[in-house]
């Protein structure tokens, strides 16, 4: 939502973000640390292609925020921990440049991250953490943004040229553009419930920072992820839970969290104390991811989903025809959604994606790109697969 916000500030409109919390970035965005994970494809899929470009995009709007505290470039090291991921590295070592991903021998990569590891892997110097409640505040500020806070919108309404959003019997705000940036909240609205959006909750552990544990230097990741501190805190992550509706952190994930920090260093787990730790008394806290199928985010334009169907029904019984009827665009309502477990990653370039879009501007990806994250993807989809 503030990645959007920003974008269409920046092209001159004027911006109203409703958010239901009493301020941004209290839901997935909410945690300490996130981290500039890419999990790129030696096969140039349009994911890996995305990530590629959103990667720099985001990498660049961090150099405004303040380093150390709000984010940090101290590297991104993936290890190899199995077989099978060792293979996946090779690839992709000799897919992509050195200077933004290399592989490291064991010893090379202890060398980098200050503590021993099981394994070398895959270094991305320019990748690293970011705390990202300062980003989002960061794109929020423009004298063009008003963030509206304590306003959850539960029903959109068109009523002439203009969306209203309303909250029971009250009118929260009207605009002739809307944007659903709401995570799997965006199904709530008609124009999204055909979305298929799944949530997938994560806790994340804080752990108090030792003087050992401060030699880490990188942020290291196997199946979890454990990054230097930021003050006097690691953020040790993350859970997947794709069952529970509860928010409240459990033990048993904070157990399954330290778990995967055994993977990653038992070394780093002696520095911090973890045996000593009492994991009824670790802090953290826990959100909902918001996926998609294809794990690409959802941003663009919106139609009506019945009328799309009869529109291009020929599809279900022909995939090779190309009809010429024009879309049935909701006009002025779009969505960016779906971001998964790399938000830092793909959300702000998603908001230029998404501005052009409202705007009429040269997409900031290329065609295939912006098509794998249309949102009318996955009803062509059930039209020409006929599910
Ligand atoms: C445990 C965990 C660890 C993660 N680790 C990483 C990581 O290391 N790297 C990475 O890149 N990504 C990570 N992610 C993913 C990343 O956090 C998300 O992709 C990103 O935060 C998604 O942003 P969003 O704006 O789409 O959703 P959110 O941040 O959830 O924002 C949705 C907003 O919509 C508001 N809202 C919802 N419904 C309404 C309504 N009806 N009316 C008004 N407001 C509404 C909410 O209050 C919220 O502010 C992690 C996620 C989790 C849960």
């Amino acid at each position: 939502g503030s990645a959007s916000a920003a974008s269409l500030a920046r092209r001159g409109w004027q911006v109203t973000v409703l958010e239901r919390h009493a301020a941004a970035a209290q839901e997935a965005s909410g945690n300490p640390q996130g981290v500039l994970y890419l999990k790129l494809s030696a096969h140039g899929t349009a994911l890996s292609q995305l990530i590629l470009s959103g990667f720099g995009y985001t990498r660049r709007q961090l150099e405004r925020l303040q380093r150390g505290q709000d984010w940090d470039a101290c590297g991104v090291l993936q290890l190899a921990f199995d077989a099978k991921e060792a293979e996946r590295q090779g690839k992709l070592a000799g897919a992509f440049e050195h200077g933004l991903l290399h592989a490291l021998q064991r010893t090379e990569a202890e060398a980098v991250a200050g503590v021993a590891l099981p394994a070398g892997g895959l270094f991305y110097p320019e990748g690293g953490w970011v705390h990202p409640p300062a980003l989002c505040q960061q794109q929020l500020q423009h004298p063009g943004i008003r963030l509206v806070t304590h306003q959850e919108v539960i029903e959109l309404r068109k009523v002439a040229d203009q969306w209203q959003a309303w909250a029971g019997e009250r009118l929260l705000a009207s605009a002739p553009v809307v944007i659903l940036a709401a995570a799997a909240e965006v199904r709530r609205f008609d124009a999204c419930a055909g979305l298929p959006l799944k949530r997938i909750r994560g806790q994340i552990t804080r752990l108090p920072a030792t003087v050992g544990s401060r030699a880490l230097r990188t942020v290291v990741c196997a199946e979890g992820y454990v990054a230097p501190p930021r003050g006097d805190e690691h953020t040790l992550g993350a859970s997947f839970d794709f069952n529970s509706d509860n928010l409240a952190p459990t033990v048993a994930e904070h157990q399954g969290n330290l778990a995967l920090l055994d993977e990653i260093s038992t070394d780093l787990a002696q520095r911090l104390g973890v045996a000593t730790l009492n994991p009824e008394h670790l802090q953290g806290r826990a959100a909902f991811r918001c996926t998609s199928p294809d794990y690409l985010p959802i941003v663009g334009p919106l139609a009506d989903a019945q009328a799309f169907a009869d529109t291009y029904a020929v599809l279900s019984r022909d995939a090779r025809q190309v009809p010429q009827a024009p879309c049935p665009w909701l006009g002025g309502l779009y969505v960016n959604s779906g971001h998964g477990s790399r938000g830092l990653i793909t959300a702000p370039l998603s908001g230029e994606l998404l501005a052009a879009w409202v705007c009429g501007e040269p997409l900031p990806v290329p065609q295939g790109v912006a098509q794998a994250c249309h949102p009318n993807r996955f009803a062509l989809r059930r039209l020409i697969r006929g599910k």
